[in-house]
């Protein structure tokens, strides 16, 4: 089944996908690429970097560099910056180069791992979710027959599974900001609909005290940093530890039990340094967590259409289950994936019953290929990769060879040489 992003592609609308995770995360990845398992990181990224995707910023660049090369991590010997290149793409790492860039295809990660939370990022190198939602809009928005984009803010689920209450305000005023600009763009453009949506809540934090002293605001206007950059900031025997919560973490006063508690899980491998100081500036804060996973309540879903169409008018109900948002979005755009699904895909069985054969050569690891042989006609077709070999000569597609579960699923465009 086709995604949204890959049915706007296939409608001839540009696309783009901007994140603070890495890009073998999640919901990025669910927008361009099919997998069994999310954990199936560098077979992922290889679809990424062969989604055709116009713009894409986030973090993750170790994934694109085999291990040796650079801050590469890769085990498979797979440079995908060089992948990326081949394919007209620019390749930024900072900031300037974002902003400077005039590429219409282009490719920015800016960490190796995640990005660094809005309040700990330089942002010099670092772009905001806003920047990036900016620059992404300016270059989708050129398309004449529109575009795709889908923002997320990765890290208010990081910080939420962290308890600590500073990451989350952090990336959720980052979201803010980026929406704005989302909304900005789509009330001048005037044919652009905008869902703002959460998949999950993640550490289910509710505030506890509405009259506590000093107040919510009071504490949490104090914390300068997150967890992440305050981890950084402690020297190696973490004797600078008290002032360093103090000044970042706006957790000042602390008894030296707590400190004690605090430096303990410090000093761990795997420790709850997170959530122990979390729940501490939480307490005088009035907030609470329920716990460190994904929670299960209903969430708030927000949505601009130029003529006020809502996703609760097109289900005609106060409560949208998220299978509906798909076909909200689908309705909306003009789009339908069940047609293209049927018209641009084709399988193995598609193949054989035209009396071709499909067998598979292992030669390259990294790429294993589906060749198809009828007659004096060879296709090859690297899987996760956007092209074809027909009788040696290379023929761009429009949707990448998947092998997922052991099927094959091919560009239905490829029956066309074997009929
Ligand atoms: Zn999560």
């Amino acid at each position: 089944m086709p995604t949204l992003l890959e049915a706007a592609k296939l409608a001839g609308k540009s696309t783009g996908l901007v994140f603070t995770c890495t890009i073998d995360d999640a919901t990025p990845d669910a927008f361009v690429t099919h997998a069994v398992s999310r954990n199936d990181s560098e077979n992922i990224t290889k679809q990424m970097a062969y989604s055709g995707v116009d713009v894409l910023f986030g973090g993750g660049a170790a994934l694109m560099k085999p291990k040796g090369v650079d801050d590469g991590d890769r085990s498979d010997g797979v440079n995908l910056v060089t992948a990326l290149k081949a394919q007209g793409y620019s390749y930024v790492t900072n900031k300037n180069q974002m902003d400077q860039s005039k590429s219409t295809k282009i490719w920015g990660l800016f960490q190796p791992w995640n990005l660094d939370a809005d309040f700990d990022r330089n942002p010099k190198l670092q772009p905001s979710l806003a920047e990036m939602t900016e620059k992404s809009l300016s270059i989708l928005a050129a398309n004449p027959k529109g575009f795709f984009l889908m923002v997320e803010a990765s890290d208010i689920d990081t910080f939420g599974h962290e308890n600590d209450p500073v990451g989350i305000i952090s990336e959720t005023r980052a979201y803010d900001k980026a929406l704005k600009v989302a909304m900005d763009f789509a009330k001048k453009d005037g044919h652009t609909a905008v869902v703002s949506m959460a998949d999950h809540n993640t550490g289910g934090l509710y505030l506890t005290n509405y009259d506590s002293s000093p107040s919510f605001n009071d504490v949490m206007h104090q914390a300068k940093m997150t967890n992440h950059a305050l981890r950084n900031k402690i020297n190696k025997d973490g004797s600078n530890l008290k002032r360093v919560l103090d000044q970042g973490y706006g957790l000042r006063s602390l008894s030296s039990k707590d400190l004690s508690t605090i430096k303990q899980e410090w000093k761990k491998e795997e420790g709850d340094f997170s959530g122990v100081i979390g729940r501490m500036l939480g307490q005088k804060a009035g907030i609470s967590f329920a716990h460190e996973d994904h929670t299960s309540e209903d969430v708030i879903l927000y949505a601009y259409h130029p003529n006020n169409f809502k996703p609760s008018d097109f289900v005609k109900s106060g409560v949208v289950q998220n299978t509906d948002i798909n076909k909200y979005v689908q309705y909306v755009s003009g789009l339908d994936l069940t047609a293209l699904a049927q018209k641009q895909y084709a399988s193995g069985h598609d193949i054989r019953a035209l009396g071709a054969s499909v067998t598979f050569d292992n030669s390259d690891k990294a790429f294993p290929a589906a060749v198809i042989k009828k007659g004096s006609v060879t296709v090859r077709l690297a899987v996760d990769k956007n092209y074809a070999l027909l009788n040696g000569q290379k023929k761009l597609l429009r949707i990448s060879t998947l092998l997922i579960d052991n099927k094959l699923w091919i560009d239905r465009s490829v029956l066309d040489w074997i009929k």
